[in-house]
């Protein structure tokens, strides 16, 4: 008998053939993506325990798999694979719960391929979430099971409140529960809610993206008597393999950038020894990668104005690699002002995690914008312990940078935010020159390594309307839009073959799509920008005339 059967969202089970980026395709609309390519490019599913279980499952399952067995035996929980669900739900389930990122398709990066293509809105991973929850609805039909959805996707049930019903859900939680997991399962399923521990009621935005609190029964928060957030020592280690590798060395970050809800979150460091029993956990599995996950690892144990701690990262990285069976270890993400002014450093820590010309460190880094006044308006201390001004703009800041990081075979993924409160033409302007001057630029004679993603902000009154028009984005976002897919199409060209994994025909396959697909989206992007009245020579020259070659950060300045 199982008491408790845990779900995640099955967009976050595949392994997108371990191509870099490729987790966000689920993040694509559907009408631009045939169903035969977007399962190819997925690539195999998941794999499947004898009974039915997951091997590998995403990592919020095995937290939440971890709390629970602080309390109940393996057997009453089982984490299922979606297409073996009728092995474990029967009358005497409980309660079924389901962790979500992007449930019905409204976060940023699906919010930003929208933006292009206007209409209605229904993402891949909107697709998949729907035949997930007609699958597990169908298992639980005429039995007793509970249904509680949870994960940093739950707020956007917040925004489309009206969308719960068709679902079924007796509970959303939102927010962190390694520590009160257990109690959470056992009075949702008797529904008897201690409204001292549960507050009933959700946090959610204003159209001016003002924080809001709001009673609603549907919802679960931590309550009165429970601390906001759980303490380090609470939160439990898990204890079965995760995908591709993934474990967490932190929460929280403290930086303070005004658009980010992760700065509001405690600062908490796992330390090394804790991080490699999980790893061990992964490499025992066959996993040779460990994802390091924080949301900005520069910041882990960091000294007096953000300085970073080599000691501790220098501790942290080598106590991964030392694992045995690990081969190559990479963090998820990291700001940019630490590989700019500290290059010795990022140097050292290459070596730990055997970066090179076939292990590229791959990290998502948030540089939002190429404008100072926007940088010190949204973000003034991401720079951290270097300042815009005395150590050169953020524009410069950020080619100092990448140009360390290609040295030592680091591959930021960039996002820029546009539409961010307060952008001016000449703010835009600004980021066109920074991605140009990026672009066309080298480091030992290598071309700079990255990947830059435009994202756009999206008022909530838009994402309630459920669709939008095709005109949503200005003509100097179409223009930001247009230089960051000239780069990435050049990037797809460079990399597609190259980063591919698998066996001849996957990585034929894979390489051939990635590069045909990023020179289409430049193609589609060039059509709208060119309908819009965007200068494409303008966009194509900006900064950097004819495409010149920049070598040193002194002709990046000229430029
Ligand atoms: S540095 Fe990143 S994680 Fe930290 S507050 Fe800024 S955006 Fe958020």
């Amino acid at each position: 008998m199982t008491r408790f059967v845990l779900v995640s969202d099955t967009t976050l089970s595949y392994e997108y053939r371990n191509f870099p980026l490729l987790d966000f395709l689920p993040s694509a609309p559907s009408r631009a993506i045939p169903p035969a390519i977007y399962k190819f490019l997925k690539g195999p599913p998941p794999e499947v325990k004898p009974n039915g279980e997951l091997l590998r499952a995403p990592y919020s399952v095995r937290k939440l798999q971890a709390s629970l067995l602080r309390k109940f035996d393996r057997k009453d929980i089982a984490v299922a694979h979606d297409d073996y669900l009728a092995n474990f739900i029967d009358d005497k389930t409980e309660v079924i719960g389901i962790s979500t990122m992007d449930p019905l398709g409204v976060g940023p990066t699906t919010m930003s391929y929208y933006a292009l293509r206007g209409g209605n809105m229904m993402a891949w991973v909107r697709k998949d979430w729907d035949s997930l929850l007609e699958k597990v609805n169908r298992a639980r039909r005429g039995k007793k099971a509970k249904l509680i959805v949870g994960g940093p996707g739950a707020w956007e049930f917040t925004i489309l409140r009206d969308e719960i019903e068709k679902y079924n859900f007796d509970y959303i939680f939102q927010g962190e529960t390694d520590d009160i997991a257990p109690a959470l399962f056992e009075q949702v399923a008797t529904d008897s809610i201690d409204s001292t521990m549960f507050y009933r009621g959700y946090m959610s935005y204003d159209d001016n993206f003002r924080k809001v609190i709001k009673k609603d029964d549907k919802f679960l928060a931590r309550g009165m008597s429970l601390t906001p957030y759980p303490k380090l020592d609470q939160i439990p280690l898990i204890s079965e393999p995760s995908v591709k590798g993934m474990v967490e060395v932190m929460r929280g970050c403290g930086i303070g950038c005004d658009f980010c809800e992760v700065t509001l979150r405690p600062l908490r460091y796992y330390e090394p020894e804790e991080v490699v029993k999980e790893v061990t956990i992964n490499a025992r599995s066959g996993q040779i990668n460990g994802w390091l996950h924080s949301d900005e690892i520069f910041a882990y144990k960091h000294g007096n104005m953000y300085e970073p701690n080599e000691e501790a990262l220098t501790d942290l990285f080598s106590s991964v690699m030392a694992v045995d069976g690990i081969e190559r270890a990479n963090p998820t993400h990291g700001r940019i002002s630490i590989p700019a002014g500290y290059p010795e450093m990022l140097g050292r820590l290459s070596k730990i995690l055997k970066a090179g010309p076939r292990n590229w460190i791959g990290v998502q880094t948030g540089v939002e914008t190429g404008s100072d006044s926007l940088a010190k308006k949204h973000m003034p201390n991401k720079t951290l312990p270097l300042k815009i001004g005395p150590d050169g703009s953020w524009a410069d800041i950020v080619w100092q940078g990448v140009y360390n990081e290609t040295k030592y075979y680091w591959r930021p993924a960039f996002t820029i935010q546009v539409g961010q409160a307060g952008e001016t033409e000449e703010d835009y302007w600004d980021t066109i020159g920074m991605i140009n001057r990026l672009s066309y630029s080298y480091s030992e004679n290598r071309p700079f390594e990255f990947t830059i993603t435009p994202l756009v902000n999206v008022p909530l009154g838009r994402i309630k309307s459920r669709s939008l028009n095709k005109s949503m984005l200005t003509k100097s976002q179409l223009a930001v839009y247009y230089a960051s897919y000239r780069h990435l199409a050049k990037m797809a060209v460079r990399d597609g073959y190259g980063n591919t994994e698998g066996n001849f025909f996957a990585r034929a396959g894979t390489g051939s799509i990635i590069s045909f697909g990023g020179l289409m989206m430049l193609k589609y992007i060039e059509r709208l920008a060119r309908k819009a009245g965007v200068d494409l020579d303008k966009v194509k020259n900006y900064s950097v005339p004819r495409g010149k070659e920049i070598h040193s950060l002194n002709q990046a300045i000229r430029a």
